[in-house]
């Protein structure tokens, strides 16, 4: 059991907190939340962790990550999208190993449960190289294939969209953990390519995890190349839908909000990404307005350069209030912490599509929990305890978190993996790939 000075209960946009409230978890989910008198009378005698001055919130859902990236962290920096790609795509295609993959991973899963992430998509290569290094560590990954025209690989297309349909074969979805299909984009993987992975969906419980629309570039690169923008790129191969997640979304017209809202797909945000590549800012409160599905995302370490999620949610909550969006001017009251921390958290499991067991501190759902030692100078004193997360936390004050019941990170440590070794190996991947 639980017990903590405030935790966030039922759907964090609406940001109930109750004092002094506990969380009863059996068998890796949540039995029982309320005031800690009440839990505590029918949990007399159960083992309790007790966290004074920390809130207990569910476990930050990271919806878009290239985990594997680490390795090529400070390679690119003050470039643009196409000018950073143009030199981390060739130091990926020589570079990548199963061995490094899994190293890297490791220390990218470190990274996101220091943060309180229990969970994190990934998109990148050598797949169940990367699994290894989150399971190691204890953080849920949810995964699968990436495809791109001309990856890193010497394969086919044939050979790695056979490869990517046995892989799906052998990983089908199960409770909470959901295989992800992800061509990298409408400009890397054209149209018929595009189809030939809808045939390959066909019904299978499957996350499509695709980049859309990040930059005006791509928008026109696409448009020249296919005739039609990214969307409509999508949308033909019939690849829009309710599990469509759809990384960036920068540049879109008012008629694609509404499609992407209608379809039901969600939109990965990485506003830390799109900053440091002066790709521009999401429209975000549209996308909100017209009832999509927005989470938040990381992207890669080369590009934002880390995976601190409660970073992204507070550069967020910042620059959609400075920021005019559509019709939107600037406006102190957009982006509020709660709704913040509800698209930290519950939106994420939504855009992963696995809302019924996560996201939210209620009985039913997977024992996702972070507690936040909201104690600090930088911190106190704490008249609203998500405010203070939105706004004043950082990952440094994250205290412990445990991912289906099982406790990865306590005392701010992680509890499965030796840190120093792992930063190690980090550094040595460094000196590797130069
Ligand atoms: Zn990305």
């Amino acid at each position: 059991m639980v017990r903590a000075e405030w935790v966030v209960i039922g759907d964090p946009g609406e940001g109930r907190v109750l004092d002094d409230g506990a969380v009863a978890v059996a068998d890796g989910r949540i039995v029982q939340v309320g005031p800690a008198h009440e839990i505590l009378d029918v949990c007399a005698g159960v083992p309790t962790t007790r966290l004074e001055r920390h809130v207990l919130v569910p476990g930050l859902i990271n919806t878009h990550a290239h985990l594997a990236m680490n390795m090529l962290r400070g390679s690119a920096s003050d470039r643009n999208l196409a000018d950073f790609l143009a030199v981390v795509m060739p130091l990926e295609a020589v570079s990548l190993t199963p061995d490094r993959v899994e190293r890297a991973t490791q220390a990218a899963a470190v990274e996101l449960v220091r943060s309180g992430v229990t969970t994190s998509i990934d998109m990148y290569f050598m797949v169940d190289a990367g699994l290894r290094g989150a399971e190691s560590v204890g953080l849920r990954l949810l995964t699968g294939p990436t495809l791109i025209d001309g990856g890193p690989t010497t394969s086919t297309w044939d050979q790695v969209l056979t490869a990517a349909g046995e892989w799906l074969d052998e990983r089908p979805a199960s409770g909470i953990w959901r295989p992800v299909l992800g061509p990298h984009g409408t400009y890397t993987v054209g149209p018929d390519q595009l189809a030939e992975l809808a045939a390959l969906i066909n019904g299978r419980d499957c996350i499509l995890q695709i980049h859309l629309s990040e930059t005006e570039a791509e928008n026109d690169v696409v448009l020249a190349r296919h005739g039609g923008r990214p969307l409509d790129v999508l949308e033909d191969a019939g690849l829009l839908s309710q599990d469509t997640l759809l990384a960036h979304c920068v540049h879109l017209e008012a008629s694609e909000v509404d499609r992407i809202a209608r379809a039901g797909a969600a939109v990965a945000h990485c506003p830390v990404s799109n900053l440091k590549l002066a790709s521009g800012v999401a429209p975000v409160r549209d996308l909100l307005e017209a009832g999509a599905t927005v989470a938040f995302g990381t992207d890669g370490q080369a590009s934002s350069d880390d995976l601190d999620l409660l970073h992204v949610m507070r550069v967020a909550a910042l620059v959609h209030k400075g920021t005019a969006s559509g019709a939107h001017p600037p406006d102190a009251t957009a982006l509020p912490a709660r709704q913040a921390l509800r698209m930290a958290t519950l939106g994420g499991a939504e855009a992963l599509g696995i809302e019924a067991h996560s996201g939210s501190i209620e009985a039913g759902k997977v024992a996702d929990l972070t507690a936040v030692d909201l104690s600090s100078p930088w911190i106190e004193p704490v008249r609203d305890p998500v405010g203070s997360l939105a706004y004043s936390a950082s990952r440094q004050d994250v205290a412990a978190v445990w991912v289906a019941g099982r406790p990865v990170v306590t005392s701010g440590k992680c509890v499965n993996v030796d840190e120093r070794a792992v930063v190690q190996s980090l550094r040595r991947l460094g000196e590797e790939i130069q």
